[in-house]
């Protein structure tokens, strides 16, 4: 079976997409929030992924406060929450994920693989290289410090779609399948005009994950694994 359901191209997010690294994201929110006295569940974590921490806790502090929160008021809350964050180590690969990118990697219509995400870490292609040898390259990286605006922004998404063009100048935009988990992403990859294949890692409902504009849905990486291999119907 050699089908990609007629895309030429593939734009990875990478948290709760390549990584499973949500679970510890939002259990470091909702502890460090909680201590300062601020209500946020892990539900809100998975809605607000890909905003800047500073933009999920002033968000909070409207909510609570009705105001904004100073810099002496996010700052350390966020400095606790990445700490807490980081003590916990590396991410964990999503299940399916590795099967599914080294499908892509040595399938014969050499689909692009690019990944499009909101981290500015330095180290990202050496962690990356280490966990998926081969599949990722820098020039068909979007990371944070190829863009403005960030996710729900859809700059990063169309960044990548500029580099694919680069090395397929034909390339259209509905051959292009984006792999979102977060309802934020969605809206990045569809305000871009690509297709969005959003599949749920985390805790969030179909529905959210559908309102955001997703194209398709799948309950995991398998599953939108088979999807693309699996010959699309012909139309009588
Ligand atoms: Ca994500």
């Amino acid at each position: 079976m050699n089908d990609l359901r007629g895309f030429k191209a593939f734009f990875f997010d990478m948290d709760g997409v390549v990584f499973n690294s949500m679970p510890v994201h939002a259990e470091a929110w909702e502890i460090v929030m909680g201590k300062h006295h601020l209500p946020f569940t892990a539900r809100d974590c998975y809605l607000q992924e890909g905003r800047t921490g500073q933009s999920v806790i002033d968000e909070c502090f409207v909510r609570c406060y009705g105001r904004h929160a100073t810099d002496d008021e996010w700052q350390p809350i966020y400095k606790e929450k990445s700490a807490l964050f980081y003590s916990h180590g590396k991410a964990p690969l999503i299940d399916g994920i590795r099967d599914l990118l080294f499908w892509l990697k040595q399938h014969p219509a050499s689909p692009l693989i690019f990944l499009v995400t909101g981290s500015g870490m330095r180290s990202l292609l050496d962690e990356l290289n280490e966990e998926l040898p081969g599949i990722f390259a820098r020039e068909r990286m979007v990371t944070a410090f190829d863009y403005t605006h960030g996710k729900p922004d859809p700059e990063p998404y169309l960044i990548a779609y500029e580099k694919a063009r680069a090395t397929c100048p034909d390339l259209r935009k509905e051959e292009c399948c984006v792999v979102e988990n977060a309802p934020l992403g969605v809206l990045s990859g569809k305000q871009a005009g690509l297709f969005v294949a959003a599949v749920n890692t985390g805790i969030l409902t179909e529905h959210d994950l559908l309102a955001a504009g997703a194209d398709i849905t799948f309950p995991n990486m398998p599953a939108l694994h088979t999807y693309l291999q699996t010959p699309q119907p012909h139309h009588l």
